[in-house]
């Protein structure tokens, strides 16, 4: 297998994709967007980048809230 692979999430907001250490996660919880800051929060945890221009479409995506 693939050793010392580094796990890839993707951001829901543009699709690109990046280590774990560099996108934010985020969890749905009553069709609101939180900031899972220590990665522990329950829910499926939600990737996007860190960058303003994102996590705003990613707020504003419905799609995304609704899954929660
Ligand atoms: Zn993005």
């Amino acid at each position: 297998m693939n050793k010392g692979h580094i796990p890839e999430r993707t951001c829901r907001s543009c699709g690109r994709k990046g280590p774990r250490s560099v996108l934010l996660r985020f969890y749905v919880t009553e069709g609101r967007l939180i900031e899972d800051l220590q990665g522990t929060l329950p829910g499926r945890g939600i990737y996007c980048c860190n960058e303003s221009t994102c996590r705003e479409r990613l707020a504003k995506s419905k799609k995304v809230l609704k899954a929660g």
